[in-house]
């Protein structure tokens, strides 16, 4: 994949170099300065476009492209987005190594297999009976519209195709998301629970906020481009394992520290820490309800 370019011209150039990065975890969170960037003030649910370049751009300054998705085919890239649900990805890679050491790695051996069979692939990756029907479900549903063919399916419009998808059984929003953005190039934004921590913990979006209202968020905000898409979820993924942890989050070596809205006040880092929905412990310009 091409390096993506930044994205906000105008933006300041945040990088590494130029960020203040503090010597220990969110122990010294209260003391984190964020001033190196002006915040815009927004109504949580909705960031503004300069926000979420920013956060782009100081991503891909510090850690690169990310090289998504791996899968050497597209119904590779498919097969892991419907496994990797609710199991790690270490756990899909058994799974998908089961599958290519049968064979079955294409969508005419998985419509062939018997059902039996083929849970006993998946069964490391968990879920293995409902991941081995929703699987089914695909390969049926490639098959009896699309006559198999992956080209066509990935030439329809994306609002069907994605309205196709959330029909079948056992697939969600992300994983729609994900088989039409990493397989299928279409320029969708692929929200999971880090994307949703992350905007949570810098006071952008309530704990309430639909799935599809942060998707449009980012794809409203944004260029249409599924380069910059795949790429900036790929990085939020990174931050997420790397620094946004559920607990003992490690804002002070974040790239995205310079964007918390404002310092903590001394005390408040065991709310933020004890409750993600507690951004309301942020001195932030966000109102919240
Ligand atoms: S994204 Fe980084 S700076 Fe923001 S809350 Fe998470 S760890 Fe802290």
């Amino acid at each position: 994949m091409a390096a993506t370019r930044p994205i906000s011209r105008n933006a300041p150039s945040l990088t590494l170099q130029n960020t203040p990065l503090l010597s220990a975890d969110c122990s010294d969170f209260p003391f984190a300065k964020p001033q190196t960037v002006a915040l815009e003030t927004s109504t949580p649910g909705f960031v503004p476009s300069r926000t979420l370049s920013s956060y782009f751009d100081a991503l891909f300054a510090a850690h690169g492209p990310q090289h998504w998705w791996p899968g050497r085919t597209r119904f590779e890239i498919i097969v892991g987005a419907i496994l990797t649900q609710n199991t790690s990805w270490t756990n899909v890679e058994r799974a998908i190594h089961n599958l290519r050491d049968a064979r079955m790695l294409s969508t005419q051996a998985v419509r062939r297999v018997r059902s039996t069979r083929l849970a006993q692939l998946l069964r490391p990756s968990g879920y293995f009976r409902q991941k081995t029907k929703t699987l089914k479900a695909f390969v049926n549903f490639l098959y009896s519209s699309y006559a198999g063919s992956l080209g066509r399916l990935f030439a329809t419009p994306t609002a069907v195709l994605r309205h196709q998808l959330l029909a079948l059984r056992g697939i969600g929003p992300e994983t729609a998301d994900s088989i039409l953005l990493y397989a299928g190039k279409h320029p969708v934004f692929v929200v999971d629970a880090y994307t949703r921590r992350i905007l949570q913990r810098h006071g952008q979006v309530h704990s309430k906020i639909a799935y599809d209202e942060i998707g449009k968020m980012f794809e409203s905000s944004l260029p249409a481009d599924h380069q910059l898409f795949n790429e900036f979820h790929a990085l939020i993924v990174h931050v997420g394992k790397h620094f946004c942890r559920k607990t003992n989050p490690a804002c002070s070596h974040c790239p995205l520290n310079p964007f918390l809205p404002v310092p903590l006040e001394r005390g408040a880092t065991g709310d933020f820490l004890r409750d993600e929905s507690a951004v309301t412990s942020h001195r932030s310009p966000v109102t919240l309800p």
